[in-house]
């Protein structure tokens, strides 16, 4: 819409900025261009790096996070098991004029302004009804619209020559920890709670992205899966964090048809139970103190809970952190969601391998336990091959949940095995427990990088004197210090080169620059954020001073060029303010 109208919008401003200055454009331009695809520049990927550094430092560093690296490429098995290849799917349609296809909801969302919420409830036909009520047509050519269809978002292909071998692009990073977990606690002793993070690239082939980095078909996702004992759910980190607010919007408002939000301490949210798990709580407030850091005010960003239907299909709880952005209202950053032991028993279930952990008694206890004998005889032929493998897996599935789902729906499905009731017997029988093993309950914070770069990107974004600036915080700004002579002549580049160098060797991130008018250099470093220019003039040959600039006030201190290294490091770890770096010039 609006890159059509006279004043362009910020999102507008921010791509073309981006694409002059070198940031981020779309892939394959000589080509034409693909959408869903960027490729960043060198000031975009720095920019990310340093973002995915401030996201470290704040979950990474201070708890028992294991970082990993796992592939991009999975066997159909791992999403089988964790229900993807089920439930990752998007209502399309077709236009029937120019073939082109679109995400039914969202064209809901864009042309009938129904809610996100209520758009993504709708069932195929009722999608349909509600694109012939409002008349949507194709907003490429106008076109009338086919029947909605579901399509699998995940990328398929083969892996190696067998086309039977079905692998799929990971759509989230998740699986490639929840598959390794019994190495990953054997690398955590064996002790909960302990956490395991993953960034890498996720591929979802979105149905028509047009968002910018907002929807990309490879993206940048950060996945933290933390596991814990549900019985022992308290957090060591809620006493730094309880006295946080966040602002939420909560399932019940929003069955009310409202987004009222409700501001609460961390301590207030769980104590109402709008949030249930502890460790959720803080992780969301973290993430609300992640953005503050990156530039989004606190004002701009609230955690709106997810109904039932809008959630995943593994998650009792699930909260999207949301940002505010002028073309495109909320837009989620990242999700966090209570996705207790489902994962880890899918793929117990499906792969046979144990992911319960031991927990000793302080006592042994005696108990009478319900155990389930499966019966080869009655197995055998039903399974034949793969019999021994279900008696094996069935005899660590959980005896109660057995016994349930016998009880309630007549069988028990063992992954994708149904279980009957003559296939085993149930018993009590009494035993002598020295401890108990259990499957881990896990929360997950999830992040996309490059919501984080845009938004970063948005938030720093001012207009002084009719001039751009990015104004990043400081310590996210891709490069920390320009360097300029103040003209290109009478020593004064040889001279601000040294301190180019010093500053280099100091290991600041520091661009030396002498093209054009110092007027011009400076307008330029604005642009694309560098917090201090350091300029060398004609004093510096006399007293070995030089003038230091500041991005956002535009103005100058002087100071000697061997305090800078102590001044600068202090100043980027925000132990010193701009004034303090100089005399005022
Ligand atoms: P989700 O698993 O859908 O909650 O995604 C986790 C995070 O990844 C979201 O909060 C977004 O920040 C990011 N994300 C999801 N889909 C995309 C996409 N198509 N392009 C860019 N970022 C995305």
């Amino acid at each position: 819409m609006s890159s059509e109208t006279k004043t362009p919008d910020k999102f507008t401003i921010i791509n073309e900025l981006a694409r002059r200055r070198g940031f981020f454009w779309q892939s394959y331009e000589i080509y034409g261009g693909v959408s869903g695809f960027v490729t960043y520049g060198f000031l975009g990927a720095k920019l990310k790096q340093n973002i995915e550094k401030k996201l470290r430092e704040l979950f990474v560093n201070k708890l028992r996070i294991l970082e990993i690296e796992s592939p991009v490429i999975a066997p159909s098995k791992v999403f089988e098991a964790s229900g993807h290849v089920d439930h990752f799917k998007e209502p399309m349609v077709e236009c029937q004029k120019c073939k082109r296809r679109f995400r039914a909801d969202h064209l809901l969302q864009e042309f009938a302004k129904i809610g996100e919420s209520e758009a993504e409830k709708l069932s195929l036909k009722e999608l349909k009804e509600a694109i012939e009520k409002h008349e949507i047509r194709c907003p490429e050519c106008g076109g009338t619209f086919g029947e909605p269809k579901y399509f699998l978002t995940m990328f398929k292909t083969a892996i190696g020559p067998y086309s039977e071998a079905v692998g799929y692009g990971r759509p989230e990073a998740a699986q490639g920890i929840f598959v390794e977990f019994r190495r990953l606690y054997d690398m955590a002793r064996e002790k909960l709670p302990f956490g395991a993070l993953q960034i890498g690239h996720a591929l979802r082939n979105e149905i028509s992205p047009r968002q910018g980095l907002i929807r990309l078909r490879e993206f940048t996702i950060i996945d933290l899966e933390f596991f814990f004992d549900p019985e022992e759910p308290n957090c060591f980190l809620l006493k730094d964090v309880e006295n946080e607010t966040l602002r939420m919007v909560l399932a019940e408002s929003k069955l009310r048809g409202s987004e009222e939000i409700v501001e609460v301490t961390v301590k207030e949210a769980l104590e109402k139970s709008y949030i249930k798990a502890e460790w959720q709580a803080v992780f969301m407030a973290l993430a609300k103190k992640l953005l503050v850091d990156l530039g989004v005010p606190a004002e701009k960003q609230r955690f709106i809970e997810k109904l039932p239907w809008e959630r995943a299909h593994y998650a009792l709880q699930s909260f999207d952190q949301e940002v505010y952005v002028e073309r495109w209202g909320w837009v989620e950053v990242s999700g966090h969601a209570y996705r207790t032991d489902y994962d880890l028993k899918r793929h117990m279930q499906f792969s046979g391998a144990d992911m319960r952990v031991f927990k000793e008694y302080e006592k042994p206890v005696e108990t009478e336990q319900t155990v389930i004998k499966p019966l080869m005889a009655k197995l055998g032929p039903v399974f034949k091959e793969e019999a021994a493998k279900v008696a094996e897996v069935l005899s660590k599935a959980d005896p109660e949940d057995v016994e349930a789902s016998i009880k309630k729906n007549g069988y028990y499905m063992l992954g994708e095995y149904k279980i009957l009731p003559e296939y085993v017997e149930i018993a009590r029988q009494k035993v002598k427990e020295r401890g108990k093993r259990f499957v881990p309950h896990v929360v997950e914070p999830s992040f996309g990088s490059d919501r984080m770069v845009q938004f970063a990107l948005e938030y720093a974004y001012r207009v002084k004197d009719d001039r751009s600036v990015l104004s990043f915080p400081r310590d996210i700004a891709p490069i920390q210090v320009g360097v300029y002579p103040l003209v290109s002549k009478d020593g004064l580049p040889e001279k601000a080169l040294q301190v180019y160098k010093m500053l280099l060797d100091e290991g600041f991130m520091v661009e030396y620059d002498e093209a054009g008018s110092i007027g011009r250099r400076y307008a330029r470093a604005d642009e694309i954020g560098i917090p201090l220019g350091i300029t060398v003039d004609y004093e510096t040959l006399k007293d070995n001073t030089v003038t230091i600039r500041d991005r956002d006030s535009w103005k100058q201190v002087r100071s000697g060029i061997e305090d800078l290294p102590e001044l600068l490091h202090k100043y980027f770890r925000w132990k010193a303010n701009f004034e303090d770096l100089g005399k005022p010039f």
